[in-house]
């Protein structure tokens, strides 16, 4: 079974670092980071202290509802390279423990699970095994922050 795995959208992160808002009415700012672990949403890479980012509020889902809430991510404050190695886990997830939720066609939750970055295919595959799925959303365990989607590779639409 193969995956892809989808930063946010390009034209957001422009519009976030273009304008200094985001679609939930913030007026953000440039930060500099003081912690060495922000995950950027576009690139995938984690930034090390001293990075200059930007965090403002997204939803990261195309459906309505109870489930489909919005969250703080943070983004590069300077254009970065969206990741682009969309058939492979990102690589600097991996040594992290993780919580990746499955939601329905309907985007209501259908299963989530605390998992290890090094087997995220496995949990990815036994997901995904079930028609009922459609997205998995890969998030940080402490801080609950939304950090990438995965679709099947084949036939499946864009978180
Ligand atoms: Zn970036």
């Amino acid at each position: 079974m193969h995956f892809r795995y989808l930063p946010i959208d390009d034209e957001v992160v422009r519009n976030v670092r273009a304008t200094l808002h985001d679609a939930h009415g913030n007026d953000l700012h440039v930060q500099i980071s003081d912690d060495d672990g922000n995950p950027c949403r576009s690139c995938l890479r984690i930034t090390p202290v001293g990075t200059r980012l930007i965090l403002f509020a997204h939803k990261p889902f195309t459906t309505t509802g109870p489930y489909a809430e919005t969250g703080p991510v943070f983004v590069h404050a300077d254009a970065c390279e969206t990741y682009r190695e969309q058939s492979e886990f990102p690589a600097d997830f991996r040594p992290r423990t993780l919580v990746l939720r499955a939601y329905n066609h309907a985007g209501h939750i259908h299963d989530t699970i605390l998992a290890p970055g090094e087997t995220a295919e496995e949990t990815l595959e036994r997901f995904f095994t079930d028609p009922d799925v459609a997205t998995v959303h890969v998030r940080n365990p402490a801080w609950g922050c939304f950090d990438f989607a995965v679709v099947r590779a084949e036939g499946a639409a864009a978180a």
